[in-house]
Order: structure tokens, then C-alpha cells, then sequence
């Protein structure tokens, strides 16, 4: 059964993790779309913007700028290097009207979050008849913005890449002598933003599916640990109830034997012609039939809980209840070296209590500080009154109670085990009745315990 329930904790944590591996799993896939999807949704709502006649036009001057600069390169007249520094300083000069511009488009378009633009150049190259001459290229330099806001390209996306092919007229001046000649030139641009919290906004957008994912997981992590614990206890029961079943089997296994003894003695003709011997075994099956009834009594009573007992209550002295509890329980008992020590508070106090009832959870306590005693047994019974509380502390000096069985010794059958072997009778019953009886009058029972020391038990009852 131990072995069962190892494996089936280690099968569902397995399962756990297993489950809550596929759930990242989902929520990372789920992530991604949402990210594409808002980028997606970025995309489309400023797509339009640089179609502004205005952008269009300032962009037609650089363009208008870079041809002119083609022209002078093509003359020999500067570098490459040039014809790029040339384009950046025009770029620079426009680009506040650009960004001016740009920026009123797009709070016009409301978005609710803040993006950054740049433009970038990622190539221009001049088809000429002889060969294609390439004047930048971004895969020998970084991307060059042009227009916009540098910002670093972590964590930004392109929007549009354009690829333009234009066919431009350059005058060329060769010897003297000018004539017109037609170059293509491609350009190739980025257009590239950031969302400045897009991880902010897309994870507030998975926020819902993120906590009912987490509360889920919670749920099923609550429902696994309430169902093992629920079959550990219910394993615990079973194991008490085997326990009871061995103990009662047991304890009624020798009276019984006793009585088929003496009920063959009573057919025995010679027993029954002497008058002594016909009363003694007539004692002995009296004896047991008296034992029998006390043990079914015991089953019957002391498993009561607090709502079964109906208590009648008698006003009685404190004082005159203990001493006559003390001297009663030292008549009952059977032990020689046993000493019990009386400190009842001195005044007198009325106690609200039902006597028998009260009495018999008294007599368990008394009992077990014998049961669970040493050769010499010392018990000491004080009482104190604090506010509308009176309080009876019993103390032994015994084998004393583990802090582990401490909690579980006013449960229904339990009995603190050594080892599986009780060395003492019992059921299991004494102390559960005595906590249900001063349960049943409104009362407390708590135990402080050391081993090899004794314990305290301590009951508190309210007094009006
Ligand atoms: P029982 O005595 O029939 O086993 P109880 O309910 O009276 O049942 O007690 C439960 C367990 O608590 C006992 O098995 C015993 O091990 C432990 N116990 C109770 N009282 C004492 C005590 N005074 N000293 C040591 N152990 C005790």
C-alpha cells in the first residue's frame, strides 16, 4: 500500500510537470501569434502614411538630390564615399519636416502606443554597360538611415522593402565634348520600427489566458494534493480500524476462553457434586461475563462524539469533587506505589459539570498516567481559576508522548504504537471520549508531552 502510494505521488508530479510543460509549450506558441498578429495590426494601420503627398514630395527631393550626386560621380567628379555623405546631409536637413509630418499622421491614426520610424538604406547599385557598380551596400556597412530616428534595430521590425528601378540621364563631359548617356540605378530601402513596450502591450493582450492558465494549473495542483492527501488519511483509518479490530479480537479472545473452560468444568459431575468448586467456577463465568459486558460498554460509550452525549449537569464543590475523585480512582486501581498528589486550588469553586460523565474522562486520564507509568507513579491534579475559565492540569511522570503522536492521541482509535507491538491493553477509545465529554461541555483538552518525562494534560471549562 506504502510502495501504491510512493508510486502514485511520483506519477503525478510526473504528470505535473509533464502538463505543465505542454502548457508553457502553448502559452510560448500562443505568445508569438499574438506578437505577429499586433505587429501585423502595426503594419497595417500606418502602412499608408508614406504615401502623404507631403512625405512623397520631400522624399522626391532626395531622390532628385541623389541623382544629381549619381551624375557628378558618374563625371568622376567625387567618390562613392561622397555621393553617400552627400545623401546623408540632405537626408539630415529634410528629415525634421519628414519626422514633423510623420509623427501628425500617426497621432491622427491614434494607435494608443508609441512607435519609432527610420528609413534605411540597404543598397544602391548602377547598371552601366559595361558592369554594375555598386555604390553602397549595406551588407559591407550597417544599414544607413536616412530618414527618421536612429535607434538600434533589437527589437524592431520591418515594415516595407522597397526595391526601386530607375532609369536616369546623366550629362557627361568627356574631352570637351558633353553628351547624354541613360544608367539604371536600383535602390533598395527599409522602412523600420520599434513599439517602444510592445512586450508590455502583447502581454497585457495574453493577460486573461495567462491567469486562467495559472489558476488552472493551481487547480489541478490543489486537486492532486487534496486526493493523496485524502488517501493517505484514509490509509491512516484503515490502519487504525485493523489496529481496533487486532485489539478488540484480542480482548475478547481471553474472557470467552475462559468461559468455555468453566461452562465444560460445569458438565464436569465432580464439580458439580462439590458445592465449592461449583461456586467457584459459577464466580469465574460471573467474572468474565462482567469483563465482556465492560468491554462492550466501553465500545459503546466511549465512542460517542461530543453531539451523541446528552449531559446532565449537577452543580458540585471543587474540593469535595476531587477529593472524592481521587479516592475513588486510588480504590479502583490496583497499583501499590502509586502517589497522587492533590493540588486543587484553595478556593472554593462551583463547577457546571454532568459528574458521571466527567468523572470517566477524569478516570481515563488517571488510568492512562498508570497504563503509560512507571513502577512508582506519581500524578499530581492542580486546578486554578483564571477569569470565567477553571482549568485542571493532570501530570504524570510516565513514558511521556512524541510531538508526532501528540496530535493524534484524541483521534478515534488511536494508540501510539512501538514498533507495532502494545505492550499495554486498549483500545484507543479513553482519550477521544474525555476530549469529546469536555467538548460537550464547551470546554478545551490540550497535552504537553516529553518523553521519558510524563505529561501534562490540560483541561479547560468555562465555569458559568
Ligand atoms: P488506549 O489507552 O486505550 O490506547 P487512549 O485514547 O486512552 O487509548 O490513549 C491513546 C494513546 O495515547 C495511548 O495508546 C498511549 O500510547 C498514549 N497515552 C495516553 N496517555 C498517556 C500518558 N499519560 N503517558 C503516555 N502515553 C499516553
Amino acid at each position: 500500500m506504502k510502495n501504491k502510494i510512493t508510486i502514485l505521488i511520483i506519477a503525478s508530479i510526473a504528470t505535473l510537470i509533464a502538463l505543465s510543460g505542454i502548457q508553457a509549450y502553448l502559452i510560448e506558441n500562443a505568445y508569438q501569434l499574438k506578437k505577429k498578429s499586433f505587429i501585423q495590426e502595426t503594419d497595417n494601420a500606418i502602412s499608408d502614411i508614406d504615401n502623404h503627398p507631403e512625405l512623397d514630395s520631400l522624399v522626391d527631393i532626395l531622390g532628385d538630390d541623389l541623382r544629381t550626386n549619381l551624375g557628378d560621380y558618374e563625371n568622376k567628379r567625387i567618390t562613392k564615399a561622397e555621393v553617400i555623405g552627400r545623401l546623408k546631409m540632405k537626408g539630415d536637413s529634410i528629415n525634421a519636416a519628414y519626422m514633423e509630418r510623420y509623427n501628425k499622421e500617426l497621432r491622427a491614426i491614434d494607435l494608443g502606443y508609441k512607435i519609432r520610424y527610420k528609413r534605411q538604406l540597404t543598397s544602391i547599385i548602377v547598371f552601366n554597360r559595361k558592369e554594375n557598380d555598386t555604390i553602397f551596400s549595406s551588407s559591407k556597412r550597417k544599414g544607413l538611415v536616412i530618414l527618421g530616428e536612429d535607434f538600434q534595430n533589437e527589437d524592431s521590425h520591418v515594415i516595407k522593402s522597397a526595391r526601386t528601378f530607375t532609369e536616369f540621364d546623366f550629362i557627361i563631359q568627356e574631352n570637351d565634348s558633353v553628351f547624354t548617356n541613360t544608367f539604371d540605378v536600383e535602390l533598395k530601402t527599409k522602412d523600420v520600427i520599434l513599439i517602444t513596450d510592445w512586450k508590455s502591450i502583447v502581454f497585457r493582450r495574453m493577460a486573461s489566458l495567462m491567469i486562467f492558465s495559472v489558476l488552472l494549473f493551481l487547480f489541478v495542483v490543489g486537486l492532486f494534493y487534496y486526493s493523496i492527501k485524502t488517501l493517505i488519511n484514509q490509509k491512516k483509518i484503515t490502519e487504525i480500524k485493523t489496529d481496533f479490530i487486532n485489539n478488540i479480537t484480542h480482548e475478547l479472545k481471553t474472557p470467552l476462553a475462559t468461559l468455555s473452560v468453566a461452562s465444560k468444568s460445569l458438565k464436569n459431575a465432580e464439580i458439580r457434586n462439590s458445592a465449592e468448586a461449583f461456586d467457584n467456577t459459577l464466580n469465574i463465568v460471573d467474572r468474565q461475563n462482567t469483563r465482556l459486558q465492560k468491554l462492550i460498554d466501553q465500545v459503546l460509550t466511549n465512542s460517542l462524539s461530543a453531539k451523541e452525549i446528552v449531559l446532565s449537569k449537577d452543580v458540585v464543590t471543587d474540593n469535595e469533587y476531587f477529593n472524592d475523585l481521587i479516592s475513588d480512582f486510588k480504590l479502583s486501581t490496583q497499583q501499590p506505589a502509586l502517589s497522587i498528589i492533590n493540588k486543587v486550588c484553595s478556593q472554593e469553586v462551583l463547577l457546571r459539570i454532568d459528574t458521571f460523565h466527567f468523572t470517566t474522562a477524569l478516570f481515563n486520564i488517571l488510568e492512562n498516567a498508570v497504563k503509560y507509568g512507571t513502577d512508582e507513579t506519581e500524578i499530581t491534579i492542580e486546578t486554578s481559576l483564571k477569569s470565567n475559565e477553571y482549568c485542571i492540569k493532570i501530570s504524570d511522570n510516565g513514558e511521556g508522548i512524541s510531538i508526532k503522536d501528540q496530535s493524534q492521541i484524541f483521534d478515534k482509535f488511536y494508540r501510539v504504537s512501538h514498533g507495532n507491538v502494545h505492550n499495554v491493553k486498549g483500545l484507543g477509545l479513553g482519550l477521544y471520549y474525555t476530549s469529546q465529554i469536555v467538548n460537550a461541555h464547551q470546554g478545551k483538552i490540550t497535552v504537553q508531552s516529553e518523553l521519558q518525562q510524563g505529561t501534562t494534560f490540560t483541561i479547560t471549562i468555562p465555569i458559568n
